[in-house]
């Protein structure tokens, strides 16, 4: 049984907690046959090619349309926001990323 008088104290204390400020609202990205069509376009515009593998002088074949900055990062669902990797700088920038948004490091 909790006795009245040693909940009260806990309960003030609990209700002068800061609360964690609240998650930035995310950019829905677009589904369906605008993201098909937005991804196609994406894919034209990148030649095809990994981006990121192109940036160390390396040609590679493009498989995954990746936000540069993430959505929860508060990055933009446009275009410009997006790029052509391989499947490994996919892999390995979702990671980084993963491993970030962990420790609630920002990405800019
Ligand atoms: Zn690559």
């Amino acid at each position: 049984m909790v006795r009245l008088n040693t909940l009260k104290p806990r309960l003030q204390a609990a209700t002068n907690t800061r609360l964690a400020p609240a998650p930035t609202a995310m950019v829905e990205r677009k589904r369906g046959s605008a993201g098909v069509r937005d991804r196609e376009r994406i894919r034209l515009r990148d030649c095809g090619l990994c981006q990121a593998c192109a940036v160390k002088g390396i040609t590679a074949v493009g498989i995954d349309v990746d936000h540069k900055i993430p959505l929860w990062a508060g990055g933009s669902d446009h275009e410009s926001n997006k790029w052509l990797l391989c499947t490994t700088c996919h892999n390995e920038k979702s990671a980084a990323e993963a491993k970030r948004r962990a420790t609630g490091e920002l990405i800019k």
